[in-house]
């Protein structure tokens, strides 16, 4: 039995004729860069994110890249956020000319650890201190970080959060939405996200006017009025084809977290049911956990376990090898291994298994099956 580790074909298939007419309205408008498809688009997600707005921009990187600006930040400036992450998140610190700040996960739900921001910040210099201008979290695998005790402390000390929520949209954190906590939201519309594009994307939430009106202009080169640039910005815009499939998208959006969420539940039970309890399954420290991925940690041999899934054709994934403190383009930082354990240690035990709606019952149990067969 075939597993992928994602099925993007299954999900068009279910979508196929209203893509299909969407993008033709697009084709005969020939109006390609933002405009009306936009514009819908980002009222659409300003309400399913419960924030005030939302500026589509043209990918989850430049969704980060493009905060970061608004709200000032850049060189001299340093950000607090977690080496175990999708390579963006420090990336778009680091682009901006800011320094990334790197904070331990909690080992439960491999989210920045909020008792570790803590102890950074104690660490601190006062000039240390006094560059710091933000916190990014990020709500990983589609569960939200612990936000109360984040924006306790950049509340104490000035910071904005920028809230990297491109694995997490719909998640929620004590009954808010992802994105709607912080001073931005920042998403994705990658394809293999839950709400995927076909191509690049993204989308940026605020409850600020005035932080509003900073991202639309940076948006388009800082130009306002048009050709006058009192800022520098960039080109960030989202085109009209990408808007208008993630539109036709967003109605299915809770209709595939169930499945996802339902996924998780028997993967729980095929787990428990073949004794499997030297694996660790997700913690869900909240209550809408979205499952972009669900994540497993094994005691050892995880290489080897993903190899041995692969023989079965099964997909797997490693979500993400190389804690960023240790990646080469931050040797600058001069973090070195050790600095961040528990980050060290999910890089090389957790393994994503597939989770998305479409997959079976049957392809479940096989996974599962297969786990139990392999020795550790
Ligand atoms: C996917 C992702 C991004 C970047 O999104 P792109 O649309 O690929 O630029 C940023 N942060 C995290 C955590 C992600 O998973």
């Amino acid at each position: 039995m075939k597993v992928p580790l994602l099925d993007l074909k299954a999900q068009y298939n279910s979508i196929r004729e209203e893509v299909l007419k969407v993008t033709q309205e697009v084709y005969e408008s020939q109006y390609f860069i933002l405009g009306p498809k936009v514009e819908a688009l980002e009222k659409e997600i300003a309400q399913y994110c419960s924030s005030k707005y939302a500026i589509g921009v043209s990918s989850g990187t430049d969704a980060l890249i493009v905060s970061l600006m608004a709200a000032d930040i850049g060189p001299g400036d340093s950000v607090i956020t977690t080496p175990y992450t999708f390579f963006a998140t420090a990336g778009s610190i680091a682009r901006t000319g800011a320094v990334p700040v790197f904070v331990d996960i909690d080992p439960d739900t491999y989210n920045i650890s909020t008792k570790g921001i803590e102890n950074t910040l104690a660490a601190m210099t006062d000039d240390q201190r006094s560059k710091l201008k933000g916190i990014m979290p990020v709500h990983l695998y589609g569960q939200c970080a612990d936000m109360d005790p984040i924006l306790e402390i950049a509340e104490k000390h000035g910071l904005v959060v920028i809230e990297d929520a491109a694995q997490a949209i719909g998640a929620e954190y004590k009954g808010k939405r992802a994105g709607s906590i912080g001073d931005f939201g920042c998403f994705s519309f990658f394809p293999s996200k839950n709400l995927g594009a076909f191509g690049d994307g993204g989308i940026v939430t605020t409850n600020s006017d005035e932080f509003y009106e900073k991202l639309k202009i940076l948006r388009v080169h800082g130009s306002y009025p048009k050709y006058f640039h009192k800022i520098i910005g960039g080109n960030f815009r989202l085109d009209a084809l990408q808007a208008a499939i993630v539109s036709v998208k967003l109605k299915y959006l809770d209709g595939w977290t169930t499945a996802r969420q339902e996924n998780a539940n028997r993967y729980r039970e095929l787990f428990a049911s073949a004794g499997l309890d030297n694996i660790k399954l997700p913690v869900e420290s909240q209550k809408r956990h979205i499952y972009n991925q669900f994540v497993i940690s094994v005691p050892e041999k995880r290489d080897d376990l993903r190899l041995f899934l692969q023989e079965a054709e099964i997909g797997t994934e490693v979500y993400y090898p190389v804690p960023l403190h240790l990646q080469e383009c931050f040797s600058y930082l001069n973090c070195k291994k050790g600095d961040f354990p528990v980050s060290e240690h999910a890089a090389s035990h957790t393994l994503a298994l597939p989770i998305y709606p479409e997959l079976t019952e049957d392809q479940q149990g096989y996974v599962v099956e297969k786990i139990k067969g392999f020795s550790f």
